[in-house]
């Protein structure tokens, strides 16, 4: 039986294309768990695989797609069974292991969390990477001590995935939130999610000072470079800011003034080799502390067919929250 799916491959000059077609079970990775694939998403990284911008796909002929939901269909593993609902996030999927773009994925059963029930499959991929790196943002910022009674923290990006997920739940929890976003149109969708205060991108993205005014307590930072060093630079004593992202640059222009002066905290956040606790653990956290209404609000909707699309739009920074595709 075929089904359908993405394939990205290169040529002989190392191009890399893609095409919307057809594979069969004997073409996918192993693995020894079987999942109908029921909803996925396009994040960032997605977005870089799919237009080639960034060497995400390491290995060729693959399906691409870093997130997914669906049902088990066969197991191997003692873990689960035929189905169980499971979410997928990162663990290189989509990147060397063929990935979510596909209706059957073949992966390995270490990988995969149950479906929280609080949760659609649609709703897990509304989350996806994207939700799930927010929610470890939140509990770094937790872990390392802070409370909404300290004072507001930042968002930057706030409009993207990641941004708009944070926005929401750290509005949830308590937390005064200052957005920080190149889009101005979008200020009432932000201050619907919970953001505050609107502060637009630009007084954050140029070379700074290596210390500036202490304005917030702690920060999730989609953005790095120039706006991750002016984010340090203005973080109150004592406290910390939460990196996970990009989009602005993979540099990081700063001074060490904010961390010996201002005893700040740098909290780096990976979510693709994240262990199976700290999975498991911001899967509940998102289940508990995640308003479906606000999930509802920042997602679209899309086909299978627009993935290409969206893709490329991701990465000019057009898609506002988050995109799900039932399959
Ligand atoms: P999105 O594209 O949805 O959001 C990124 C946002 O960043 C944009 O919406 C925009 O927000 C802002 N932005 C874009 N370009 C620039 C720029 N040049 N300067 C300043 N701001 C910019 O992506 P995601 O939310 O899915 O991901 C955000 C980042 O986090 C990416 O870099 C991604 O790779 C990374 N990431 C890392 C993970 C990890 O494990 N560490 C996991 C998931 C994501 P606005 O329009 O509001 O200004």
């Amino acid at each position: 039986m075929s089904f359908k799916a993405i394939i990205i491959d290169r040529d002989a000059d190392k191009k890399q294309s893609f095409t919307v077609g057809e594979m069969q079970e004997s073409d996918l990775h192993e693995g020894d768990v079987t999942v109908a694939v029921e909803a996925t998403t396009v994040n960032y990284k997605d977005g870089l695989a799919l237009t080639g911008k960034a060497p995400v796909v390491r290995k060729f002929p693959l399906v691409p797609g870093i997130d997914l939901a669906g049902t088990v269909t066969a197991s191997e593993h003692p873990d689960w069974k035929s189905g169980d609902k499971v979410v997928l996030n990162g663990w290189g999927v989509g990147e060397t292991h063929h990935g979510a773009y596909a209706e059957v994925a073949r992966l390995k059963g270490d990988w995969l969390v149950p479906l929280p029930q609080a949760f659609s499959s649609k709703q897990a991929m509304a989350i996806g990477t994207a939700g799930y790196t927010a929610m470890l943002c939140v509990l770094a910022l937790e872990d390392f001590g802070l409370t909404p009674d300290q004072g507001p923290v930042v968002v930057t990006g706030a409009a993207g995935g990641v941004g708009s997920v944070a926005i929401a739940l750290l509005a949830k929890l308590g937390w005064q939130v200052i957005a920080s976003t190149g889009r101005a149109a979008e200020e009432s969708y932000l201050r619907d999610l919970g953001a505050s205060e609107i502060i637009h991108r630009d007084e954050l993205s140029a070379p700074g000072k290596p210390l500036g005014k202490e304005r917030w307590i702690a920060g999730v930072d989609a953005v790095g470079s120039h706006t991750l060093a002016n984010v340090l630079a203005s973080t109150r004593y004592g406290g910390a800011v939460a990196a996970c992202g990009l989009a602005q640059g993979m540099d990081l222009p700063a001074s060490v003034a904010p961390f010996i002066l201002r005893g700040v905290a740098l909290l780096g956040v990976d979510s693709v080799m994240a262990p199976k606790a700290k999975r498991l653990r911001a899967w509940e956290r998102l289940a508990a502390d995640l308003d479906i209404a606000k999930l509802d609000a920042l997602t679209t909707t899309i086909g299978f067919e627009a993935i290409p699309q969206a893709a490329a739009d991701i990465v000019d920074g057009k898609v506002r929250g988050r995109l799900v595709i039932q399959m």
